[in-house]
């Protein structure tokens, strides 16, 4: 089975958590320190970086230290992982769902400015598998109404939107270090952001203290750990190529798939295909069973079940390139691990599949 998804963990990996393990140091500290400053450079042209535990906290921390909260609306994609609006909704604020583009899968602007009213603080956009959402227009929506821009840039480590890095186009954005993220620590996340918002979400990181036992704010405990920190700063030495490997495999797929609808790349986007995701206009789940049964490839449906309609939103709304998405997607096996051997399987398989759907 060539699976969907791998995390790729090597001696050096072992061998930095040891170091810190020997150290004896093992809660947040210089370690962690050092990944903000490198992950900052690297990643989103020096601006500041904060660690978190995960992506989750560090997009709960953006949206307090932003001052998002009760009676305020947040505009959010449905078609998205269900952190995006819990996030929001955790904060005592109300996710308010907008529709995608068909192209990019991420938040259509026009869909955004109709949904503003007179709470609507902020709108935020999801870089989508990767693929960085319009930020220009999302931009001028923002503007024309005085909204603020968050950032869930969990997929999207290093895509740049006309040459300018995602993460640092708005008031936060979040980075996830989840496992099956484009890199890891484990678990983690990275909130890149300036002035008094970074000065609070480090406050509420750390149960809003600065000077120990001098509390300014009620805070968390959303801390990362030196031995997360040490696997993720390994993992970052190696995102360029990582990056541009998932980039060449997906241009092999691009040239060599046929019989369904491939990724488009807006202008002026740089994909770095946390997921290559392909429109299975047929029946995808019988598509997605026969390509993992029949041949051996692993896949998946992110998301099968627009938010507004999970039980926990429970709305119903008319979301019709959203709903779309979620009858229609389905990822496939797109991560560097993968051998040209591999990759040649999951295009006949892939194009198998289609063809006997035909
Ligand atoms: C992974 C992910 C998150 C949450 O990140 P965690 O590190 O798992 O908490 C949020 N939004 C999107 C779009 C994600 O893919």
């Amino acid at each position: 089975m060539i699976p969907a998804a791998k995390p790729i963990i090597g001696d050096e990996e072992r061998a930095a958590v040891d170091r810190v393990l020997a150290t004896g140091q093992l809660a947040q500290g210089t370690e962690v320190a050092a990944f903000e400053q490198e992950f900052g450079d690297q990643v989103v042209g020096g601006r500041t970086c904060i660690a978190v535990n995960s992506g989750t906290s560090g997009q709960h921390l953006g949206l307090l230290a932003a001052g998002i909260g009760p009676g305020d609306e947040v505009i959010v994609p449905s078609f998205t992982f269900a952190a995006t609006a819990n996030s929001v909704a955790l904060t005592g604020a109300t996710p308010v769902f907008a529709d995608i583009e068909a192209g990019s899968f991420c938040l259509d602007p026009a869909a955004v400015e109709a949904a503003v009213t007179p709470r609507t603080k902020g709108v935020m956009p999801v870089h989508l598998y990767g693929h960085p959402a319009d930020m220009t227009r999302l931009q001028e929506v923002a503007d024309r109404h005085g909204l603020m821009v968050f950032e869930d840039a969990a997929q999207a480590h290093a895509a740049s939107w006309q040459g300018r890095p995602v993460g640092s186009f708005g008031t936060f954005a979040m980075f996830s270090l989840y496992p099956t993220k484009n890199m890891t620590s484990g678990e983690g996340g990275m909130v890149a952001c300036e002035g008094d918002v970074a000065r609070r979400v480090r406050l509420l990181r750390n149960q809003g203290m600065e000077k120990q036992y001098e509390n300014e704010l009620v805070g968390l405990n959303n801390r990362m750990t030196n031995i997360h920190a040490a696997i993720g700063r390994v993992q970052l030495t190696k995102l360029a190529g990582w990056t541009k490997q998932r980039q060449d495999n997906a241009r092999f797929f691009d040239e060599s798939i046929e019989g369904v609808g491939l990724p488009p790349v807006a202008d002026g986007a740089t994909h770095v295909y946390h997921q290559y995701t392909i429109r299975v206009p047929g029946d995808r789940d019988r598509f997605a069973q026969a390509l993992r049964e029949e041949h051996g490839v692993g896949c998946g449906v992110y998301y099968p079940i627009p938010n507004h309609r999970l039980p926990s939103f429970g709305l119903e709304l008319d979301l019709p390139e959203t709903e779309r998405a979620a009858r229609e997607v389905l990822s496939i096996p797109v991560h560097p691990s993968l051998s040209q051997d591999d990759l040649e399987t999951v295009v006949a398989a892939v194009n198998a599949c289609a063809k006997a759907g035909a």
